[in-house]
This record gives C-alpha cells, structure tokens and sequence, in this order.
C-alpha cells in the first residue's frame, strides 16, 4: 500500500476521519483511547475501490457476499461496551468481515491477543491481507462456524459477535473467563437488541442495551 492510499485524499482523508469522531462523540462514545484509535484506522482500505469515498458516514455499507462493514458507530459502542469494566487481554470475534472491527480491536489498549472466526473464506482472507498490510500481528484468523466459539483458545476475557443468533449459543457464553464479558446483538430479522453478559463467580449476568440491526449468525463454513 502506498502511503497515499493508507493515509487518503479528498472523501477518504484525515478530515473526514476527525469529523466522523466529532459525530461519535455526540452520539455518547466516551472511551477515549478507542476514539482516537477510530481516528487513526484507515476505513477505507476494509471496502471495495468503488465504495471507498463513502467509508466515514455513519453506515454500515456492503462488503460483498450479503454482508456489511458494521457502522462506526455500532463498532464504537460494542467496542466501549466490551471495556466497559477494563480492556480484556484475550477476545474472541465471531464474524470477521471486513476485518475493520478486528483493527479496531487488536489495536486497543490491553489486548494482547484477538482470534477472529468468519465462515466465509474470500471476505477472511482479504481481512488477513488487510491487516497484514496495517502491520498488526496480534490477530490469529480461523474459517469456521463461529456459533462453537474457539474453544482451544478458551477462555477468553472478551467476546464480540458482529452477527445476530436468535438466542446466543451456550457454547459461546461458556467460553468466557470469570470477569469476563461478551456483547452480541440477539434476535431475528424484525427485532434484535444488543445484549452484555457478564461471567461472576456465581453464574451470568445479563444486561439488554438498545435496539439494533445486524446480520444473522449462520450456520456451516463457504468456502471458495
Ligand atoms: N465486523 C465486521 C462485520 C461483518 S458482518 C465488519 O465490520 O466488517 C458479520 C460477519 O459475520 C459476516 O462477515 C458474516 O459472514 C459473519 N458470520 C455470520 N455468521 C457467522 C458464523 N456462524 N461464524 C462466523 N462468522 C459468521
């Protein structure tokens, strides 16, 4: 990558980044190690050269096979919800896409290590090139159906699903350390909501957040 097409020009530049930071703040994000973070991630490399100059609205926007780059603001508040109690140094990503999450992610401060699963093989292997081309090595990527979670990494202190199960699998919920804490949406295609459990010593704690859309968790792997 060139330093032009890294840093951007016109619609893709550090401009545009600051303002849509301004926007995030109004809309109550707060952490600011993750806003700056969010200032300093090229968007625009996650998307396709035709979509680029659309990468800083505040939209989710297509990536290819039925799927989205999650909005900013949605990675934004999953984020600060996931560090809501302090950075967890293991996470597990259900849902790769784009890999912009997974940045986002591996880029906080605390984590040590991000495993990401996607079931579709040509969106995880552009967000392995992408990230390698950020230079960011603390991410380890797997094709599979992330409803398992990734149970030989286990436990890990934070999950993050980018994709809506009806309810969320028990597999998943039951690979978190103790303190730790897993955001995913829930639902179905007419209502979701955007849903922290907490692992205690004694059991889970469930928390529902706000109404939100995403796309389904499915099942089985495609591969190319
Ligand atoms: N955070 C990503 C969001 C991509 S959309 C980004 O910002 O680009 C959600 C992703 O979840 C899609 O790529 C979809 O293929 C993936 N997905 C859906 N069901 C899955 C499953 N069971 N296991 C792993 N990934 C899944």
């Amino acid at each position: 990558m060139t330093p032009e097409q890294f840093s951007g020009i016109g619609m893709t530049s550090q401009r545009t980044r600051d303002r849509l930071v301004q926007r995030l703040q109004e809309q109550g994000i707060e952490n600011q190690a993750l806003l700056d973070i969010i200032r300093t991630t090229p968007r625009h490399i996650y998307l396709d050269e035709a979509l680029a100059h659309r990468a800083y609205e505040d939209s989710a926007l297509p990536i290819g096979f039925q799927q989205t780059l999650s909005q900013p603001y949605i990675v934004a508040r999953m984020t600060e919800l996931l560090f809501a109690a302090g950075a967890p140094a293991r996470v597990l990503e259900v849902g790769t896409g784009s890999g912009y999450q997974t940045t986002i992610l591996a880029r906080m401060p605390g984590v040590e290590q991000v495993f990401s699963v996607e079931r579709i093989q040509p969106l995880l292997e552009k967000a392995r090139d992408r990230l390698r081309s950020l230079r960011i090595y603390n991410v380890q990527c797997r094709l599979a159906d992330g409803a398992m979670g990734w149970a030989e990494k286990a436990p890990f202190d934070g999950i993050l699903s980018a994709a809506a199960p009806r309810e969320i699998p028990a597999e998943l919920i039951e690979q978190l350390a103790i303190g730790g804490r897993l955001v995913s949406p829930e639902g179905d295609d007419r209502e979701q909501h955007l849903v922290v459990i907490t692992r205690t010593d004694d059991g889970f704690e469930r928390q529902i957040i706000e109404p939100v859309r995403f796309v389904p968790l499915l099942s089985g792997v495609i591969r190319r």
